[in-house]
């Protein structure tokens, strides 16, 4: 079966090798928001031929093609995930490094009044939060 991110590229008429295919499968599997080294991880698991170096071109490439979101969860390494039109926000365990999303729509409100009152229409945000998980 393609995955969703090759099909993206074919849309793009980008052109699709076999590794390309095995990282578009990888990333378009991920939910958990993979840095490159996982991702290379993941990938030669299914072929083992693929470098590290070529991973980074491709999700490079993905991420030129507006098809992956790259983010920077301050812990000096990009991590990625698919880039759709939902938005969500990010809570970052710092401790274990783990990512959950979530959306809330009173500060999704409250940050179009904020802009609103600051003299803008909100077009786009970006929201992290950082954390250690409360132990009971
Ligand atoms: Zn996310």
């Amino acid at each position: 079966m393609t995955s969703e991110i090759e099909r993206l590229c074919i849309e793009k008429n980008m052109r699709m090798t076999d590794q390309r295919r095995v990282i578009a499968r990888v990333l378009s599997d991920a939910d958990d928001h993979p840095d490159v080294e996982e991702v290379y991880k993941r990938s030669t698991e299914i072929d083992d031929q693929i470098s590290i170096a070529t991973v980074y071109r491709t999700v490079r490439l993905f991420e030129e093609a507006d098809i992956l979101e790259r983010h920077d969860f301050r812990d000096g390494r990009s991590r990625y995930e698919l880039l759709t039109d939902e938005h969500h926000d990010h809570m970052i365990d710092i401790e274990s490094g783990e990512v959950i999303e979530f959306l809330d729509d009173e500060i999704e409100k409250l940050q179009a009044e904020i802009a609103k009152k600051l003299g803008y229409k909100l077009v786009d945000h970006r929201m992290e939060l950082y954390g250690i998980k409360i132990k009971d």
